[in-house]
């Protein structure tokens, strides 16, 4: 089983000489559980390349395609996902909805005629939408759990599990402060009352939800100097993000959602000091930066 990495940038796509090691796609994360059985996590702009792959081979595609949740930077590739314009092929949508708009209705009114040129209802593709709380659903031979994550609006985490092994893709996560929480009431107030009534540390909702996984993929968005004025805003500090891999006895982590005005200079020095830190706490886990192109067995 492979996941490979399409888009590893977070907020804004960041073209340039300066992102083109760790790229400047929005997220899009593929996992290959078999040839056919396709998982993908986040329709950012790299599911424009990954659709471009997918097409190139000639084979029909039947895929599920799980939403962290639909800020721009995670929907906004759909629309040029070559394979839903071919009939023939199957795409199951699957994420959060609110009470506003539901899971179809978000995704179609990106495509709607102010914004694009063709509309979800003229897709060839055959698109199925399954709205998702925190539950557990069959995915091929695998199961996929959900849970909500500290995020404005709703955003959901997964965790993806097969024959014992198991990838977690949590794009956008803040840690979860009681007092911030009061503060600022961006998040969903049941979800923020889910944190509040969980004893001890709130984010033990998301090391329990980790626990044990063989790749961890996690916001990585700030460092601390950074998050400090950035809190609210639904993001993590690499300081966090080591704790919450520590925590819940990952083997592998991979920094995401790279801050848009990071640099690859930028972000080599984050994983520099991650891996620093893993030293000196003496961690047992591995972390890497998510990349561009970057394929992990699993
Ligand atoms: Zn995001």
């Amino acid at each position: 089983m492979l996941v490979r990495f399409w888009g590893t940038r977070g907020s804004l796509p960041t073209p340039g000489r300066g992102t083109v090691r760790y790229g400047g796609n929005t997220p899009c994360v593929e996992v290959r559980l078999s040839h056919d059985h396709l998982m993908i996590f986040d329709a950012g702009t790299g599911i424009h390349r990954l659709g471009d792959t997918l097409t190139a081979r000639g084979e029909s595609v039947t895929a599920f395609i799980a939403i962290s949740h639909p800020h721009w930077d995670h929907i906004q590739g759909f629309p040029f996902f070559k394979p839903a314009f071919i009939s023939g092929n199957e795409f199951t949508l699957m994420g959060p909805q609110s009470k506003h708009a539901t899971l179809r209705a978000v995704i179609a009114s990106q495509m709607n005629k102010i914004y694009f040129p063709i509309q979800l209802s003229a897709l060839k593709a055959k698109i199925r939408f399954l709205p998702l709380k925190e539950q557990t659903v069959p995915i091929f031979d695998a199961s996929l759990s959900s849970l909500f994550v500290n995020h404005p609006a709703y955003a959901l985490g997964y965790r993806l599990t097969v024959g014992g092994k198991s990838v977690v893709y949590i794009s956008d996560n803040e840690p979860f402060d009681r007092e911030v929480a009061k503060s600022i009431r961006n998040v969903e107030k049941h979800i923020v009352d889910r944190y509040l009534a969980e004893r001890g540390d709130p984010n033990r909702r998301v090391v329990e939800f980790a626990r044990g996984a063989d790749i961890l993929i996690h916001d990585t968005t700030y460092t601390p100097e950074e998050y400090v004025s950035h809190v609210g805003w639904g993001h993590s500090h690499y300081l966090f993000t080591l704790s919450l891999a520590e925590q819940a006895g990952v083997r592998r982590l991979v920094l995401f959602h790279h801050d848009p005005s990071h640099d690859d200079d930028k972000v080599d020095e984050i994983l520099e000091k991650c891996r620093h830190e893993i030293k000196t706490r003496k961690h047992r886990f591995e972390c890497v930066a998510a990349a561009e192109g970057m394929e992990l067995e699993w």
